[in-house]
């Protein structure tokens, strides 16, 4: 039997509107939540992302400025930048769009993000929270994935999840939050000993690699439930062929635009999986919606005793 799939853009939606009547009751208290978006430079990739966070951040009725020091601007300059958001009480969460131009210290200006409104998730004091499960911010693209098992009634707490992937935004915190979860967590890398078998473990998969369909279906045992945050764009016709021969959108969509868009896991996996996320249409949407999320949460921490009770969550 197929894969159900696993809508992200539908879940995504829902938790907007959520968001969006929650803004309104906070901005019915005196407190309306604000993002401010730092894009340094001209990178044309990062300017279509900040774009879709501008415009998700307007649509759920969050305050949100754009911040755009030129190509030259040095690491001080945006850690002055950074100081200034940190200071006014009308930001609640303060977004550093990477990459920055190569001559900036990133880490130095990640880090002078105050922790509590670092809506990204990545500050050290942030990751400390999720560890030790305490309150905090969590990276956006793995608290989508937990959002989308949860809402999908996927059984988490028990069951054995491997997650392919140990980077510090991806990898490591979907780990820390299933294993926060109660699931048996296998955390697979490249240098991992016969992976195939490792995840054919799994109750649930999570491919977080950034390597175009190599989760293919001896990963992955039947009925499981897969999760790929891989998004890897693919213009090779042979490569094409690999993965969508017969699709006949996809093909249409190859023909037209020259590109199309594959996940971690090869599409054959879908015969094989009990539950599956699309790409694109399945984690991607989850993060952008992730972060209105964070940024309505790093509002209600910060500013709390200003919220009356009802509306706290
Ligand atoms: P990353 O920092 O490059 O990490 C990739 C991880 O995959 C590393 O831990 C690496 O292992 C592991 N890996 C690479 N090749 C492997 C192999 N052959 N076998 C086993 N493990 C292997 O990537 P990332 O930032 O976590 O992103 C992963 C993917 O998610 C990318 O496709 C990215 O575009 C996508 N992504 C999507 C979203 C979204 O919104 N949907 C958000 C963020 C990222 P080592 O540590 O041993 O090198």
């Amino acid at each position: 039997m197929p894969a159900t799939i696993l809508d992200g853009a539908k879940l995504a939606a829902q938790i907007r509107s959520e968001i969006a009547t929650e803004v309104r009751s906070l901005s019915a208290s005196g407190i309306r939540p604000g993002l401010a978006v730092i894009l340094a430079g001209h990178n044309p990739a990062s300017e279509i992302y900040v774009r879709g966070k501008v415009k998700a951040s307007e649509e759920v009725g969050l305050f949100s400025e754009k911040h755009t020091p030129p190509d030259a601007a040095t690491t001080e300059d945006l850690l002055a930048l950074v100081d200034g958001l940190n200071r006014r009480d009308e930001i609640d969460g303060i977004l550093v769009q990477l990459p920055l131009p190569a001559h900036v210290d990133a880490k130095k200006v990640l880090l002078a993000v105050d922790p509590a409104k670092d809506v990204d998730g990545f500050h050290p004091m942030n990751v400390g929270l999720l560890s030790t499960q305490r309150p905090g911010l969590v990276p956006c693209t793995p608290a989508g994935c937990m959002e989308i098992l949860k809402r999908s009634g996927i059984a988490i707490a028990g069951q054995n999840a491997v997650v392919i992937g140990r980077s510090d935004i991806v990898g490591k915190p979907v780990a820390m939050l299933l294993l926060n979860a109660n699931a048996t967590v296998t955390v697979c890398h490249s240098k991992t000993k016969d992976l195939p078998a490792v995840c054919r473990r799994a109750d649930i998969l999570v491919a977080a690699i950034g390597r175009a369909g190599m989760v293919t279906r001896d990963f992955v045992k039947p009925g499981a439930t897969v999760i790929d945050v891989g998004i890897n764009t693919v213009t090779d016709p042979a490569e094409f062929r690999r993965f969508f021969a017969g699709n006949a959108k996809r093909e249409e969509t190859f023909h037209s635009k020259g590109s199309t868009l594959v996940g971690d896991v090869h599409p054959e996996v879908a015969e094989v999986a009990g539950a599956i996320t699309p790409v694109p249409g399945g984690v991607g949407p989850l993060t952008i919606a992730m972060l209105m999320a964070n940024t309505v949460k790093a509002a209600r921490m910060r500013r709390a005793s200003g919220v009356p009770e009802a509306v706290r969550a």
